[in-house]
C-alpha cells in the first residue's frame, strides 16, 4: 500500500470546534491522519466555541469523542495522546469582535513560521460564514497561504448562496475556498472518474444510445432527531439533492475532462448543471415528488412522525422523487430518477446506470428471465461497484439464462478499509487542493436549477405527501418511474 504523503505545517482551526460535525467527524479523521504519519510536527488544531473550555477541558472532549466515533480497532494510545498535544480551544463569540484577538494571539504564539498554512473550517451556521471571513480578515489573520473552508449549506436559496459568496469572496480568493461535499471524498465517487475515463470499455456505452436510464438514490432510514429545528427550515431538497445528488449526477454525466485537475473537471460539471432541463410549474407538477414520513417502523422499532419530532404542524418535505434530463448530445433523452429520504426501509447511497435491452434477442428458446445490464456504484456504505449482466446458466441440455453480479467491494479487493471522506478532503485542503470541492459558480447553478421547485413549493396550497416511516416514500414516487413503464431498482 502506498503510504500517504506527509503534508506541511499547519495551524487548523475549527469554527464550532465542540460541535456534532467536528467531533464526530473532523477531530476522528484528523486523528486518522495523523495515525497514519500523515500530519508533521507543528500541526495544530485550533477548536474555537463560545464554551469556557480552556486546552485541558477540550482535549477531554475530544478524547471522549475519539472514544466514541473512531472503530476501537484503529485507536492507538499513542496516537490519542500526540493529536490531543496539537490541541487548543480558543473561547470565542464570532460575533464579538472584542473577542478575536483571542484567536489572533493564539495563532501568533508558537506558530511554526510567519508563513504557516492556516485552514479556518466554519462548521458553523452558515450565517456566520460572512462575519467571521470579515473578523479574521480585521485582525489580519488570512494571509496568501490561508484558506477557508465552507459546510453546506452554502446558503438556503440562490439569493442567500449568493451573499454567503460575496461576502466570502471579499476576503478569500476563489482558490482559497473550499466548499464542502463530502460524498466528493468518497473512494467509490472518485472510483466512478478512474472507472469511466481510465478504461476503454465502458466509455463508448455511456450514452443515449446504449443507456436507458440512470437513478441516483440517498436514503437514510434515521428521521430528523436532534436537528428538526435546522431541518425545518431546509428539507430534502435543500439539504440533499441540491448539494449531493446533482454533484454525483454531474460526475455521472460530465464529458472527460482534458485532464484531471482542479478547474478543469468544475468546468465540466459546471456544464452538466446548466444543461439540466429548467423545471417550470408543470414540470414540477408532474416530474416532482415531496414526502413526508408518518408514524411507522423503522429498523424494527416504531418510529415517529416527523411532526411530532420537530413538535408541531409542518410542510417541510423528508423525501424528494424527481425526473429530469441532460439536454445535451450525450444524453438526450435519457432521464435521470433523483430520490432521496429520511426513515427509509435502508440506509443506502447508490447511483444505478440501466443499459438498453440487446438489439436482438438471440435466445428466444431459453429459459430464464434475460435483465438489462447494469451498474451499480454503492456510495455508501460498502462503497463499490456491482455490474449486473446475463450469463449461461453451467449445465447440460440447453441454455438456460441467469443473471449474475460482478462484484467489486473495496475493503474485498484492497484488503483495507475505505478511509472517510472527511480524511481524504481535510488534506486535500491543507494541500490546497480544490478538484473534489465546489466552485462558486456550480453552487449558485445548483441553486439555480432548484429556485423553479423551491418557488412552486412555497405555494400555501403545497403539501408533501405523507409515506408510513420505514418505506419507499409515497406511492406518487413509484408512480413517477412506472409511468415511463420503468422500476426504481433494488439496492444492490
Ligand atoms: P452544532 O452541533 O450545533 O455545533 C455548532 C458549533 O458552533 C458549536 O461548537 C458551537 O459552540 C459553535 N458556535 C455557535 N455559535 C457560535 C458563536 N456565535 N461563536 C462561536 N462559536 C459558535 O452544529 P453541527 O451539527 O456541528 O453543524 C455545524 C454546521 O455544519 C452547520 O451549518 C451544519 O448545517 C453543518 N453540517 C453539519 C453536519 C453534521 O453532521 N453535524 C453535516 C453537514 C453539515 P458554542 O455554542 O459553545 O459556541
Amino acid at each position: 500500500m502506498v503510504l500517504p504523503s506527509v503534508v506541511e505545517p499547519c495551524d487548523f482551526t475549527v469554527f464550532g470546534g465542540t460541535g456534532d460535525l467536528a467531533l464526530r467527524k473532523l477531530l476522528p479523521a484528523l486523528y486518522l491522519r495523523d495515525r497514519d504519519g500523515q500530519l508533521p510536527e507543528g500541526f495544530r488544531v485550533i477548536g474555537v466555541s463560545r464554551a469556557e473550555a480552556d486546552d485541558e477541558a477540550y482535549r477531554v472532549m475530544v478524547r471522549d469523542a475519539l472514544t466514541q466515533h473512531v472503530r476501537p480497532q484503529d485507536l492507538d494510545e499513542d496516537v490519542v495522546g500526540r493529536l490531543l498535544g496539537r490541541l487548543h480551544h480558543v473561547t470565542l463569540d464570532i460575533e464579538e469582535i472584542g473577542d478575536w484577538h483571542l484567536l489572533h494571539a493564539r495563532l501568533k504564539e508558537g506558530a511554526p513560521g510567519e508563513d504557516v498554512i492556516r485552514v479556518f473550517y466554519l462548521a458553523v451556521a452558515p450565517a456566520l460564514f460572512g462575519a467571521i471571513c470579515q473578523h479574521l480578515d480585521e485582525v489580519g489573520l488570512v494571509t496568501e497561504r490561508s484558506r477557508v473552508v465552507l459546510e453546506k449549506p452554502v446558503g438556503s436559496d440562490l439569493a442567500s448562496a449568493r451573499a454567503i459568496n460575496e461576502a466570502v469572496g471579499r476576503v478569500f480568493d476563489e482558490s482559497s475556498i473550499f466548499r464542502i461535499d463530502h460524498y466528493l471524498g468518497k473512494e467509490s465517487v472518485q472510483n466512478l472518474l478512474v472507472t469511466r475515463f481510465a478504461n476503454t470499455f465502458l466509455e463508448p456505452l455511456w450514452n443515449s444510445r446504449w443507456v436507458d436510464h440512470v437513478q441516483i438514490t440517498a436514503a437514510e432510514t434515521i428521521g430528523v432527531g436532534e436537528r428538526g429545528a435546522y431541518y425545518d427550515r431546509s428539507g430534502a431538497l435543500r439539504d440533499m439533492v441540491q448539494n449531493h445528488l446533482l454533484q454525483l449526477l454531474c460526475l455521472v454525466a460530465m464529458e472527460p475532462p482534458t485532464y484531471v485537475d482542479r478547474e478543469t473537471v468544475r468546468d465540466e460539471k459546471l456544464k452538466v448543471l446548466q444543461a439540466l432541463r429548467p423545471m417550470t410549474p408543470e414540470l414540477v407538477d408532474r416530474d416532482v415528488v415531496a414526502g413526508q414520513y408518518g408514524v411507522g417502523l423503522c429498523d424494527g422499532s416504531p418510529a415517529r412522525a416527523y411532526v411530532d419530532e420537530v413538535d408541531g404542524p409542518s410542510d417541510t418535505e423528508t423525501f424528494v422523487a424527481l425526473r429530469t434530463e441532460v439536454q445535451n448530445w450525450r444524453w438526450a433523452g435519457v432521464p435521470f430518477y433523483l430520490r432521496t429520504g429520511k426513515r427509509m426501509p435502508e440506509r443506502v447511497s447508490e447511483i444505478v446506470v440501466v443499459f438498453k435491452e440487446p438489439p436482438h434477442a438471440m435466445f428466444p428458446h431459453s429459459e430464464g428471465p434475460t435483465e438489462p445490464n447494469r451498474l451499480h456504484i454503492r456510495v455508501q456504505p460498502d462503497e463499490g461497484m456491482q455490474l449486473h449482466m446475463t450469463a449461461k446458466e453451467p449445465g447440460p441440455g440447453g441454455i438456460r439464462l441467469r443473471p449474475v453480479s460482478l462484484d467489486l467491494s473495496y475493503e474485498g479487493a484492497f484488503g483495507t478499509r475505505s478511509p472517510d471522506a472527511y480524511e481524504r478532503l481535510l488534506m486535500d485542503v491543507v494541500r490546497g487542493n480544490t478538484t473534489l470541492f465546489m466552485r462558486r459558480d456550480e453552487v449558485e447553478a445548483a441553486w439555480t436549477w432548484v429556485a423553479p421547485i423551491l418557488d412552486h413549493w412555497s405555494r400555501p396550497t403545497h403539501r408533501p405527501r405523507r409515506y408510513p416511516a420505514g418505506t419507499d416514500g409515497p406511492a406518487a414516487a413509484t408512480t413517477l418511474i412506472e409511468r415511463d413503464g420503468r422500476s426504481w431498482q433494488e439496492t444492490a
